[in-house]
């Protein structure tokens, strides 16, 4: 190192590597003590999450000390094996998140050696496990649950259900291919009754058409939590994974008045549909009509366009389409919808908006934060975004080499008030795979 460095102080240092990514961090660190040292510093990793495999065994005594050092409380842990999680309960016992990528029953019986967990996501079990209130040490300390592909025995699953509605202060719920057997809408009655601070449901609804078709359903009646007060008033955002048309009544939204954020993803596009068992009515139709605060809404794949652009409330600031062949005629119908958008991700992929880009600034003039593919649009059409007064951020989904200068022409169109980027912002951690699109 050489002298003038170290004449910095070292609240100057922590200040520049703030600025740097985990990788160029650790690059920085590689290259003397002193930096090594600052590098570790605790307040330069807050958001950071440790990914554990335990390939080689153990990891040692140093390992652990540095991550102490850098105060990590996020780990996403990929090893099944008890011995494994006993290490990194004695080693980081002040861990707040845990991913347990990879689970079994025996990495599951650990998790009550982690006295902080406030945010635990479990994932992928290749053999059925048992989930009960006794999983976690303080059930009520939890705020985040997620678990995503994670085999239970069929009998076992509405204690599942019964053990989640003990975590009463959970604020997310993620519940994704579970195999669950009930029928969803009681379901979510049921999780919405028991868990009064829920602001984020997440759920993989796989559509059984003897449930709405063959058997009547009871009537769920109003929902009333624990201790008789009104259900659901928290819950501002629902996101339905693997949907169906019909994987939720039309009336369900009924029980959710005040979301602001609605996100379905389909499990097919509608031309695949098409070929199945192609339907009269599009209950997204009635779901979008009975939400009267939607600010967000977010359709992957599914119904045509057409059949319920028209109930998108005006309501609607942010509006992600991921609608494979979504045609120019379906753009100008949500735009006529939304008067105020101000967030777009738009994708027909596999087809191209092509020359239709230049649209985008007729169509939706208050435009803060765009999210589209530049592949097959003409280079004059992909321009004309600069003429989106507001637009602060650009985000392009297909980099390609050539791109930089393209981003460049239109940068200096705006007189670099745009911010492009072409990889996406970090995930949370606890983020499963379900919704890449
Ligand atoms: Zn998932």
């Amino acid at each position: 190192m050489a002298q003038p460095a170290l004449q910095l102080p070292s609240e100057v240092w922590n200040h520049v590597f703030g600025y740097l990514s985990a990788a160029d961090k650790l690059n920085v660190r590689a290259s003397c003590k002193y930096f090594k040292k600052l590098v570790d510093h605790g307040s330069l990793w807050k958001d950071w999450a440790v990914v554990l495999s335990f390939q080689n065994g153990s990891y040692n005594s140093q390992f652990w000390a540095t991550l102490r050092r850098r105060k990590v409380t996020s780990v996403v842990v990929r090893s099944t094996k008890a011995k494994d999680w006993k290490q990194l309960a004695q080693s980081l016992p002040a861990l707040t998140t845990v991913v347990m990528d990879q689970s079994s029953q025996k990495s599951l019986d650990c998790l009550k050696d982690f006295p902080h967990l406030k945010r635990l996501a479990i994932r992928n079990s290749c053999t059925s496990v048992l989930l009960d209130t006794s999983t976690v040490s303080k059930p009520q300390q939890l705020t985040h649950f997620s678990i995503c592909d994670v085999a239970f025995p069929s009998r076992a699953v509405g204690g599942v259900i019964s053990a989640v509605s003990h975590f009463t202060n959970l604020t997310s719920l993620v519940c994704h291919q579970v195999g669950v057997l009930e029928d969803t809408i009681l379901m979510v009655h049921s999780i919405l009754s028991h868990l009064p601070k829920l602001k984020h449901l997440s759920l993989s609804v796989v559509h059984r058409l003897c449930t709405f078709h063959s058997v009547p359903r009871p009537n769920p009646g109003p929902l009333r939590g624990a201790h008789g007060q009104a259900g659901a008033l928290a819950l501002s955002s629902l996101e339905l994974i693997d949907c169906m048309d019909h994987s939720l009544p039309e009336d369900a939204m009924r029980l959710m008045p005040g979301l602001k954020s609605l996100a379905v993803f389909y499990r097919h596009s509608h031309q695949e549909m098409a070929d199945r068992l192609p339907s009269p009515v599009c209950h997204l139709t009635t779901w979008l009509r009975d939400l009267p605060q939607l600010s967000t809404l977010v359709i992957v794949k599914g119904p045509p366009v057409n059949k319920y652009v028209t109930s998108i409330p005006a309501t609607v600031t942010s509006l992600t389409l991921c609608i494979p062949g979504l045609s120019s005629e379906d753009m100008a119908a949500a735009a006529a919808q939304t008067p105020n958008l101000l967030h777009l991700h738009i994708d027909p992929w596999p087809s191209h908006l092509g020359a239709h880009t230049a649209q985008i600034p007729l169509l939706f003039p208050k435009l803060k934060h765009l999210k589209l593919r530049h592949e097959h649009v003409p280079e004059k059409d992909f321009l004309s975004l600069h003429q989106l007064q507001d637009l602060g951020y650009l985000e392009i989904l297909d980099s390609q080499p050539h791109l930089s200068e393209l981003i460049g022409k239109l940068q200096a169109l705006t007189n670099y008030r745009l911010e492009v980027t072409t990889s996406p912002r970090q995930r949370d951690v606890l983020s499963c795979q379900c919704k890449l699109y």
